[in-house]
């Protein structure tokens, strides 16, 4: 089997997505549901269809485009990703798995090849926690991480439901229909930049990422108690901010405090009330990721911020109150699969490591319904969610024929 890639429409492929952008290039920005957002699946759907591929969208818009292999009565080999973007991000994140997806699918069909189990295309809603404030929405839909109730709970910062913006972006349907039968994919396997250093600095070709690490959210609400920062003197404050501030530097500590390179906390959003240079803080909302390869650990580390918390509030006379956003299982590979990706870089020749991934893609919760696994490409400086993320053509095209030759092999009846 010999793969060619068709690099040039690939790089124009790219190029013409990264322009449905509400942002100036090179930035892009593409949040779900947005009119940019609608423009760019319509027309990716009409690329997909012209590869005969079957389309089909699910209520929360999910979309599976799917190659009919000679044994459509098996389960199906899947590949995908996403491509909702954050505000003035690239134009790689995702695009690459679900472009350099199709390229996978036309490569093959290039040549002829003709598939026993069929291979599908996903198209995942909503990776990115931009406008609901959780992450891989779509794919924890698809796999029964999250109730269909959140249709009514989640809502965007204008305080509209998913359920009224997923309907006004022409998504209709009950969410209860999304969950698919656990023997709907054989395998599941996620293209995807790297977002680190590692293979760039390794000068190595393709990352197999044996396991994803478990993530962790959570938001923080700290209340004390607001007054005239002339005329409130310093005893018997109860600075909501200044108690914050211990527990910022009490998450890291307690990060750190494992000694292991995997466990990783971040405070990423602080609002302060009311916000003004000369009124004492009352009120402070913090929001916490916290991720572990090891979900035990990870559990440790929550539990020790958890009664940091308490302590700090006890001591400064303020209130503190964690609610939990997420809390996920790490997802680990599969090895067939893990195999299939080292048999495909010995045949295409390209270098490859194991490696792990510490942020989390939608093969997470594909894995609680599929054999699942995840591969990297380098990306420049390991820069990501930022207008200069940069993946250079020719990591791209030794990324779509190691999955071209994957999907091949795994699909397979055997
Ligand atoms: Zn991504």
């Amino acid at each position: 089997m010999h793969i060619e890639i068709d690099q040039d429409r690939l790089n124009e492929e790219i190029e013409a997505l990264a322009a449905f952008s509400d942002a100036e290039a090179p930035a892009v920005t593409r949040v779900v549901f947005s009119e940019r957002d609608a423009e760019a699946r319509g027309w990716l759907q009409e690329l997909f269809g012209k590869y005969g591929l079957t389309l089909r969208v699910d209520a929360v818009g999910n979309t599976f485009a799917r190659w009919s292999g000679s044994r459509p009565e098996l389960p199906a080999v899947a590949t995908g990703s996403h491509v909702d973007a954050i505000p003035y991000s690239g134009r790689y994140d995702g695009v690459v798995g679900v472009l350099g997806g199709l390229e996978a699918i036309r490569a093959l069909q290039r040549i002829g090849f003709k598939p026993e189990r069929s291979i599908e295309l996903i198209l995942f809603t909503a990776e990115e926690p931009t406008r609901f404030g959780i992450g891989c929405l779509g794919s924890r839909l698809l796999s029964g991480t999250l109730a269909a109730s959140v249709d009514k709970t989640l809502r965007d910062d204008q305080g509209d439901t998913l359920q009224v913006v997923r309907q006004r972006a022409g998504f209709t349907g009950p969410l209860e229909s999304l969950r698919l039968p656990a023997d709907t994919y054989s395998a599941f396997v996620e293209l995807h930049i790297e977002q680190g250093p590692i293979l760039e600095r390794e000068k190595i070709a393709i990352g197999i990422v044996t396991n994803i690490a478990a993530p962790a959210s959570f938001r923080l609400f700290i209340e004390g108690e607001g007054g005239h920062a002339g005329g409130r003197l310093m005893p018997g404050r109860r600075d909501a901010l200044c108690a914050a501030s211990e527990i910022v530097l009490a998450v890291e500590r307690n990060a750190l405090a494992t000694g292991a390179i995997d466990t990783v906390a971040t405070v990423g959003i602080c609002q302060v009330h009311p916000g003004a240079i000369n009124s004492i803080p009352s009120r402070v909302e913090l929001a916490v990721d916290l991720r572990d390869t090891d979900e035990k650990r990870r559990d440790g580390v929550l539990a020790q911020i958890k009664s940091a918390c308490a302590e700090i509030a006890e001591r400064r006379k303020v209130e503190v109150k964690l609610e939990m956003i997420n809390a996920d299982a790490p997802a680990l590979s599969a090895p067939q699969i893990l195999e299939a990706l080292t048999a495909a870089c010995e045949a295409e020749n390209v270098s490859h490591r194991r490696m792990v991934s510490r942020a989390y893609h939608d093969s997470s919760f594909m894995a609680r319904i599929a054999p699942v696994a995840l591969v990297f490409i380098p990306c420049r400086d390991g820069v990501s969610h930022r207008p200069d993320e940069y993946a250079a053509p020719e990591d791209i095209g030794r990324g779509v024929k190691v999955l071209a030759r994957t999907l091949a092999a795994l699909s397979k009846a055997n």
